[in-house]
């Protein structure tokens, strides 16, 4: 009898330990580092981000995914969805994303349509380029595997904030912050490699009296791809929301695709168009890789060749001399803080 009770008691003990040891950590989740935090508490709390990167195979691809990747792991609740414009998945792009390890969806048009329900209906969507655009030298591109991505977005998400994200930009996570307080449609300024340096709405007492780019082209929404944010309750209220295969055209015909939306309701974030948490950089292109020699038919380079296909390189381009901001035309305007971040 004495032995049981000494057994009551010390289970009695193990069950009181955890339950402190549960209250504990329950507690310290509010500090915001622990595992019940990172999983219960923000997942509950922080709306989603869906990140639509459209990307394609070249020999840039891979470098300029694992900096985008790496970028990703620092924001919670996102979901990356990748989509490849090509007719089968690459499995090296695959491999990446299973070991970057942020929870993504990698699509192209064929698997979209066997992996989710109710998908087949737009099983003939396909991310890759039509061909009447394929050989065009100023070709629209990543239009394709966009508009995949809004359909899933159209067929998957209930709320949240979704943006498109080229594969080749340089992002701040604090910008994914920023995004996910998107409501309906929100901006942003862009670092861009022009001679502006930067496109973003113009803005005086905390509203929009005009855009800044250095390529207006008779615009109504002047602005750069990676420069707003789309609510996903505000894309399902809009059915007709598309992108259109015009070049130079992308950005001005999806936003007029969200008809009734006018340039009053967008919602601006990074304080007040004074940040830029995002640059349009681009990955110099590269010729391909010459075919390796048989002298080295004995040597690592005939396995490297075969993973990489092509070979990597990555450098930034330097773009021309900036063009300074008009103070005089731009007194009192987020412009003016924004000047200060131009070279
Ligand atoms: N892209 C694509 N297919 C193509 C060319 C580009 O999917 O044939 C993607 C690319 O990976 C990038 C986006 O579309 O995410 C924009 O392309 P790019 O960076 O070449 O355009 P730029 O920034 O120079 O306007
Ligand atoms: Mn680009």
């Amino acid at each position: 009898m004495k032995v049981l009770n000494r057994f009551h008691k010390f289970g009695f003990g193990i069950v009181f330990g955890f339950l402190i040891g549960f209250l504990w950590s329950l507690i310290y989740s509010y500090e915001g580092t622990s595992f019940f935090h990172e999983t219960l508490v923000k997942k509950e709390v922080l709306p989603q981000v869906y990140v639509i990167t459209p990307t394609y195979r070249r020999q840039e691809q891979l470098a300029d995914l694992t900096r985008l990747g790496y970028t990703l792991k620092h924001v919670p609740n996102l979901l990356w969805l990748l989509i490849e414009d090509s007719d089968s998945l690459n499995p090296l792009v695959a491999d990446l994303l299973k070991k970057i390890n942020v929870p993504f969806v990698h699509l192209n048009g064929k698997v979209l349509s066997i992996l989710i329900p109710n998908s087949l209906s737009f099983s003939n969507i396909s991310a890759r380029i039509p061909e009447e655009y394929q050989k065009k030298k100023g070709k629209p591109r990543g239009v394709s595997n966009r508009n995949l991505g809004l359909e899933w977005i159209k067929k998957n998400a209930t709320d949240g904030a979704f943006y498109f994200a080229d594969d080749d930009n340089t992002y701040d996570p604090e910008l994914f912050e920023e995004i996910r307080k998107t409501v309906n449609v929100s901006m942003f300024p862009v670092g861009v490699c022009t001679p502006y340096q930067v496109s973003s709405p113009i803005v005086r007492d905390g509203k929009i009296i005009g855009f800044y780019d250095g390529w207006k082209a008779g615009r109504k929404f002047p602005v750069d791809m990676a420069g707003f944010a789309v609510g996903g309750k505000f894309l399902l209220s809009r059915p007709n929301a598309t992108m259109s295969f015009v070049m130079g055209k992308e950005e001005e015909d999806f936003l007029r695709s969200l008809d009734p939306f006018e340039i009053s309701d967008i919602e601006l974030l990074a304080s007040n168009c004074t940040k830029i948490l995002v640059w349009h950089t681009r990955t110099q292109k590269n010729a391909e890789a010459p075919a390796i020699d048989v002298k080295y038919n004995d040597t690592n380079l005939v396995e490297l060749r075969k993973i990489l296909v092509l070979v990597w390189h990555t450098q930034t381009v330097k773009t021309e001399k900036s063009k300074q901001i008009d103070h005089e035309k731009y007194g009192n305007t987020n412009l003016e803080q924004l000047a200060k971040l131009i070279v």
